[in-house]
């Protein structure tokens, strides 16, 4: 008595909207399709924000929310180390939830993300197989997988790398904390993929008909690597009315016509330099289409810090916000996104690649310019580019800032151009392929892979 039979999965975000949106979304597959009850426990961070709010309150039933304390990280490390450290840090505290848990609940698995592989002995001592969510594609984890090795057998990684069912990747294509090997960053992400073997199976948010050749090669049993499961597309399905900023949006949007508008948004973290922001606001202007552009205050400078939601006005160049009145909108900091992407007046996405930001313009059938930043994006922009060519390149000058003229010329090409018209035409076959690989009723790849894992989980004891 007392325990609630109906299978209990435990997962852990690590910190940034970006690990939690694809989770959360996972959560709520379990719990609405599959019976499943989910304690989704995320860190700190979060909590503050609105849009983690929004999130907390579109949860459906049978996925409870929970928030970690507090913990203290030294500032200024990068990005890995301070993710880890605060799972580290955070650790007593998930004991204390997942023992509770224990006592009133079926606990058939636990899953952590990429950076979360701490929590792994934690589960096993409880008794619960630890799983990862991997919330990118398998292109990263490919070359993820290959790390360690890689790492044991050379000085350093080859230009370019190349593995089995991968586009090869040249150094400017990958993510900046796997072309140095002495710094701290690396070591950790290194500690972390030692660590996957730990996990009873990889669930990867990316589907098959996405990257066909990567996922024949990856499917293969291979020693050391834990079964790899396609469950994705997962993304939010949009959720509900929660700000003014986005009803602003959405009826700014009903205004325009069909497919007129490209979505301009670089991704939570995205920041642009103050002179990089005056020719993406020029060039914008330029090209004459009609524009949703999500801003952030330019990169720090002189004490101020970068990517705030300060008065687009302060940085904007002088009159823009006037001057384009008529076929512009300029929202500061966050946009609902997936509202805006299935609208039906957006024509094109100008995107950082972000992954979930990248299913997101395929499952609504917008096509792209890439302009990739940080993480494991440019990789994401090779494959979006030269193997779906789903999206469009921008090229910038010798001093990496892009130009007016060449974001005006992108974006006619994308909205009017014959290159737009075939990617175009490409990403409505990419979101046809994307719907079908969920759907239960035809027995689409990511549905029946999910229903696997979800089978053996509720047969465990
Ligand atoms: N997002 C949003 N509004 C914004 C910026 C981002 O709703 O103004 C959402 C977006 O829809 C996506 C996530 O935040 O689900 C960003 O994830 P992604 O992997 O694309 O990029 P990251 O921000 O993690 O680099």
């Amino acid at each position: 008595g007392g325990v609630d039979r109906s299978p209990h999965v435990v997962m852990l975000s690590s910190p940034g909207m970006g690990h939690l949106i694809p989770l959360a979304e996972f959560a709520r597959r379990l719990a609405v399709h599959h019976g499943f009850s989910v304690t989704l426990v995320a860190t700190a961070d979060f909590a503050s924000s609105p849009s983690h709010r929004v999130f907390v309150d579109s949860l459906p039933p049978g996925v409870a929310s929970v928030t970690l304390p507090p913990v203290d990280v030294p500032d200024g490390m990068d990005i890995v180390a301070t993710i880890s450290l605060t799972i580290v840090e955070s650790l007593p505290a998930l004991r204390r939830i997942v023992s509770g848990l224990k006592r009133t609940a079926r606990l058939v698995a636990f899953v952590a993300d990429l950076f979360g592989t701490d929590t792994f002995d934690l589960a096993s001592e409880f008794g619960i197989p630890p799983f990862i969510f991997f919330a990118s594609n398998l292109f990263l984890l490919s070359l993820s997988l290959h790390l360690p090795a890689l790492h044991e057998t050379m000085p350093r990684l080859p230009d370019p790398v190349t593995l089995p069912g991968c586009l090869p990747m040249h150094w400017a294509d990958l993510p900046i904390v796997v072309k140095d090997w002495t710094t701290e960053e690396f070591m950790w992400l290194l500690y972390h993929l030692k660590r996957y073997e730990k996990a009873e199976g990889i669930l990867v948010n990316s589907f098959q008909e996405m990257e066909p050749e990567t996922a024949v090669v990856l499917k293969e049993k291979k020693p050391g690597q834990p079964p790899i499961h396609l469950i994705g597309p997962l993304v939010q399905n949009g959720g509900s009315s929660w700000n003014p900023e986005e009803s602003l949006c959405l009826k700014w949007l009903d205004e325009q016509p069909d497919a007129s508008v490209v979505y301009v948004s670089l991704g939570s973290l995205g920041v642009l330099s103050r002179e990089q922001i005056k020719e993406m606001a020029l060039g914008l202007e330029m090209s004459g289409h009609g524009f949703l552009w999500v801003v952030k205050s330019p990169a720090a400078e002189e004490g101020a810090a970068g990517g705030s939601n300060a008065d687009p006005e302060s940085y904007l160049p002088e009159c823009f916000l006037e001057r384009t009145k008529g076929t512009g909108l300029v929202v500061s900091f966050w946009a609902p996104q997936v509202r805006i992407l299935s609208h039906r007046a957006v024509g094109g996405f100008l995107t950082h690649c972000g992954w979930s930001s990248t299913l997101e313009s395929a499952v609504h059938g917008v096509p792209m310019i890439a302009w990739p930043l940080y993480a494991e994006q440019r990789m994401n922009a090779l494959m979006l580019v030269d193997r779906l060519k789903v999206a469009l390149r921008v090229k910038a000058g010798e001093d990496g800032v892009v130009r007016r003229e060449e974001i005006s010329a992108a974006v006619a090409e994308l909205m009017d151009g014959e290159e737009g018209r075939a990617a175009r035409e490409r990403v409505t076959q990419l979101q046809v392929a994307a719907t079908a690989a969920a759907a239960a009723a035809v027995g689409g790849t990511s549905y029946e892979a999910l229903a696997e894992v979800v089978a053996k989980w509720k047969d465990s004891s």
